[in-house]
């Protein structure tokens, strides 16, 4: 990557609302949305499906390459993106709470982190996409046209995640997701590898108080700001 190429970072932890936010400004802009978390999940279901432990690197490494991973966009604004693991469509499969655990484990591991990099830069390859996770400004894209880091209070982003779980029927313990997010945001921020961590030239929003189309505007007027300054 020698030039800046089309493509917006969105970082930030858990239930601040990226995924809402992305498919959004892919959908008013013309990109496509990656969303990169989606194939943490799709790789974590895939061991524990074959009852390997998701911190036992020895048996995941050689195992990468038994997964055929595809994503297809969403079928509408509401639903997440299409995610295919061999064949099978896994898409909500892999969206339970213990999946996220699962998938905030497997991913502290460097094979799968640069197995997973290598795709996603492969798939960006094109350009005019948003990619939403938790390095995408730092690590996998650093020279990402433009870059957002999105946080929220804890609370708040709890009150979100447990909103969309029983919208889409799983029955939840508010607390027990309270506990879960802030060990995964604790977990994916303190590992060695690609933490989640704002990108040092990444904007950041505090979604707290903000409505989804508030922060999307925020994002586009930035984008336009940008563009016309550079
Ligand atoms: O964003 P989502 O909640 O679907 O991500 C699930 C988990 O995948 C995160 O908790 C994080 O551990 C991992 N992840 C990551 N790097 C990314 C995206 C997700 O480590 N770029």
């Amino acid at each position: 990557m020698t030039n800046k190429q089309q493509i917006i970072t969105i970082d930030g932890p858990s239930g601040v609302g990226k995924s809402s936010v992305s498919r959004n400004l892919a959908a008013e802009l013309g990109y496509v949305y990656l969303d990169t978390g989606a194939m943490y999940r799709a790789v974590a279901l895939y061991f524990v499906r074959q009852q390997v432990a998701v911190d036992d690197e020895k048996q995941i490494a050689p195992g990468l390459t038994g997964i055929h991973l595809t994503l297809e966009p969403a079928a509408s604004m509401e639903d997440d993106v299409g995610v295919f693991l061999n064949g099978d469509d896994v898409s909500e499969a892999i969206r339970t709470p213990e999946l996220s655990m699962a998938a905030s484990k497997i991913s502290a591991l460097p094979a799968v982190r640069s197995y997973l990099t290598a795709m996603q830069r492969t798939l960006a390859g094109k350009g005019k996409v948003i990619a939403e996770g938790r390095d995408m400004g730092t690590v996998v894209f650093p020279l990402a046209q433009h870059k957002f880091f999105l946080e929220a209070d804890p609370r708040e982003r709890c009150r979100r995640r447990v909103r969309q779980l029983k919208d889409k029927g799983v029955d939840v313990d508010e607390q027990e997701i309270l506990s879960m997010i802030l060990k995964r945001d604790n977990d994916d921020s303190t590992r060695a590898l690609a933490p989640l961590k704002k990108a040092e030239d990444a904007y950041t929003i505090d979604t707290t108080s903000l409505s989804l189309d508030q922060v999307c505007s925020l994002i586009l007027e930035r984008i336009v700001n940008t563009a016309r300054q550079g």
